[in-house]
C-alpha cells in the first residue's frame, strides 16, 4: 500500500504578491494581464473569488465582477524561486517527487520513517514548514492512490488538509462526483449527467465494455478509478531542456520540397502548440531539425535563436539533408533547446 501525498499551494502567484507587498493584504487581489492589452487572469485571491473572479478569465470581465480589483503584474522568476524554495522542503522527506507545475506536487512518502511513516503528520509538517518558512500556505490531499490525493487535496483549501485512509476509499469513491477525477471536464461532466452518472458508485456496477464502447478510452479510466485503480507511478521528472516533434515515414523520402512542406504543415504546427505551456516558464535558447537516413545514420543541425524561426528550419533541414549525399530519409524531427538554470543539455523529444 503506498502512501501519497498532494501537495498544492493555495492562490500560488497572487498569495506570493500579498507576502511581498503588505499593502495588498485584505483586498481583492489578482496577478494577470491588463485589460487595455486584453489580458487574462493568472490567479487570484480568496477574496477576489468571493465576487466570482476566476483564473482564466478575462481581465475586463473580472473588473465587472470586482471593480476594487487590484492587478498585478506576474513575476515569473520569484514564483520559480520560491517553487525551488517548496521543492527543498520536500525533499526532507522523500526524493520521489512529481512536480505538476509550479505549485503542485505529488509525493510518494511510503518510505518515509519521519513520524513513524504516518503519512496525515508528514503532510501536516510539509505544510507548516512551508508556512513558517516562506510565509504561504499549501493544502495537501493523502491516499494510497495518486488522482485520489489529488481530490482530497481541493477538499479542505485553502490551508487544510484532508485524508483519505485505505480502508475508506471504496465509500470516498461512491460518494465522490465524477467531475472530480482529473481529466474529467465539464463537458464531459454534462454528458455523464446525461445518462444518469453522476458519482462514483454509478459507475462501478456497469460493465467495462459497455462503458468503453460508450465513452472510448475515457470509459476505462473512468472505471479504473471508480473501481479504485490507479497505480501511476510518481514520475521524478528532471526539468525538461528541449521539446520535439519527429515522424518516420511509412517510405523514405528523398524529395527536398516535401520534407519541407511535411516541416511547415506539419511538424512546426504540433512543436508550436507542445511549446505553449513551457515558453511561460523557459525561453527559447535554440532550435534544431533531426533527421535520420535510410541506412539509420542520424544527423543534428542546430542554431542559436530565441524564437521558433520557419525559415531557419528550413535552412537547417537543407544543411542537413546536405549532410547524407543524397540517401533517402526515413525520419524528421525539429526541436527548440529551452534555456534552463543550468544550461545542460538533454533531449526528450516525443514519438508520433
Ligand atoms: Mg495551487
Amino acid at each position: 500500500m503506498r502512501k501519497i501525498i498532494h501537495v498544492d499551494m493555495d492562490a500560488f502567484f497572487v498569495s506570493v504578491e500579498i507576502r511581498d507587498n503588505p499593502d495588498l493584504v485584505n483586498k481583492p487581489v489578482a496577478v494577470g494581464g491588463s485589460k487595455q492589452s486584453r489580458g487574462v487572469l493568472s490567479t487570484s485571491n480568496y477574496i477576489a473569488r468571493q465576487y466570482g473572479v476566476k483564473s482564466a478569465m478575462p481581465t475586463s470581465i473580472a473588473l465587472q465582477k470586482c471593480p476594487n480589483l487590484i492587478l498585478v503584474p506576474g513575476r515569473m522568476d520569484v514564483y520559480k524561486l520560491v517553487s525551488s524554495q517548496i521543492r527543498e522542503i520536500f525533499e526532507r522527506y522523500t526524493n520521489i517527487i512529481e512536480p505538476l507545475s509550479l505549485d503542485e506536487a505529488y509525493l510518494d512518502v511510503t518510505e518515509c520513517k519521519l513520524f513513524d511513516g504516518s503519512a496525515t503528520l508528514i503532510a501536516q509538517d510539509i505544510c507548516s514548514s512551508i508556512y513558517k518558512e516562506l510565509n504561504l500556505t499549501a493544502s495537501a490531499g493523502i491516499a494510497p492512490i495518486k488522482f485520489l490525493a489529488k481530490v482530497a487535496s481541493d477538499l479542505n483549501k485553502p490551508n487544510g488538509i484532508f485524508v483519505i485512509p485505505p480502508n475508506h476509499v471504496d465509500s470516498f469513491i461512491d460518494d465522490m462526483e465524477l467531475r472530480k477525477i482529473p481529466g474529467v471536464g465539464k463537458v464531459t461532466n454534462e454528458k455523464l449527467l446525461r445518462d444518469n452518472l453522476r458519482y462514483g458508485r454509478d459507475v462501478k456496477v456497469l460493465n467495462l465494455e459497455k462503458l468503453i464502447s460508450k465513452y472510448g478510452k475515457l470509459g476505462k479510466l473512468l472505471w479504473d478509478r471508480c473501481s479504485g485503480n490507479d497505480d501511476r507511478p510518481i514520475i521524478i521528472s528532471r526539468e525538461r531542456k528541449s521539446i520535439g516533434v519527429e515522424r518516420t515515414f511509412p517510405e523514405d523520402i528523398s524529395d527536398l520540397s516535401i520534407l519541407n512542406s511535411i516541416l511547415i504543415e506539419k511538424l512546426l504546427p504540433e512543436l508550436q502548440k507542445r511549446a505553449i505551456t513551457h515558453l511561460i516558464e523557459n525561453g527559447i535558447g535554440k532550435i534544431g531539425v533531426k533527421v535520420k537516413f535510410s541506412d539509420f545514420h542520424q544527423t543534428t543541425k542546430e542554431l542559436s535563436i530565441n524564437r521558433i524561426d520557419e525559415a531557419a528550419l528550413c535552412e537547417l533541414l537543407k544543411e542537413a539533408i546536405g549532410r547524407g549525399g543524397g540517401k533517402k530519409v526515413r525520419l524528421l524531427g525539429i526541436h527548440i533547446g529551452l534555456l534552463s538554470r543550468n544550461d545542460e543539455v538533454e533531449q526528450i523529444s516525443f514519438e508520433w
